[in-house]
């Protein structure tokens, strides 16, 4: 190719270039549109949280910190056992460790982490990147909700089993009211 052709082609592609819009976004005026499960931060939901520890001994870094103590609840009945339950005192993830591989979150088995799409905390001191429970907390308020579910899903255990509970109650309630209202004439007929 002479040396002229690969000029001319060259410019070629810089006119083409030129005239096709940017796909890089300018971000921080402009935000980019992430998709609805991003992994940006986690969001802890404290009253889910039982200090099963499972998390904190799951994740591969190490980053997830948990402190409690027991305490010890009176029997509610005469004769009965006292209980014992835990009481979270610290419960702090450090995401300058944190590799966002999201098992935490898929091994809670309350419910008790969740992932939302804030990505936006970067920062100068590493220490910051502790986020104590206050902060995992305020994260919450983040998760967006989950996506509906498929119309020809099938219908979840708990769903079916509170249906079922609900007709089998409705059931005896409608046989009760017709023997109520059936009895006293069913009694003078008999008689
Ligand atoms: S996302 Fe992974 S690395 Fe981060 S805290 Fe959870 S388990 Fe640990
Ligand atoms: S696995 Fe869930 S319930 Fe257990 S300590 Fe972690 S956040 Fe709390």
């Amino acid at each position: 190719m002479s040396l002229g052709s690969g000029l001319a082609k060259g410019l070629a592609i810089t006119l083409r270039t030129m005239t096709r819009r940017a796909v890089t976004a300018q971000y921080p005026e402009s935000q980019p549109e992430l998709p609805p499960r991003s992994r940006g931060v986690i969001g802890l939901f404290e009253e889910n949280c039982t200090v099963c520890m499972l998390c904190a001994r799951e994740c591969p870094d190490w980053c997830i910190y948990i402190d409690s103590h027991k305490e010890t609840l009176p029997a509610t009945t005469p004769g009965g056992r006292d209980r014992s339950r835990n009481v979270l005192d610290r419960f702090a993830i450090d995401f300058s460790l944190c590799m966002y591989c999201g098992i935490c979150v898929e091994v809670c088995p309350f419910d008790a982490l969740f992932w939302s799409p804030e990505f936006e905390y970067a920062t100068t001191d590493i220490s910051e990147l502790t986020h104590e429970r206050e902060k995992l907390r305020a994260w919450m308020w983040t998760v967006p909700e989950p996506p509906p579910l498929d119309p020809a899903a099938e219908e979840p255990k708990e769903i079916a089993a509170a249906r079922k509970a609900a007709e089998k109650a409705a059931e005896k309630a409608a046989r009760a009211a017709e023997s109520g209202a059936a009895g006293p004439d069913a009694g003078e007929g008999s008689g």
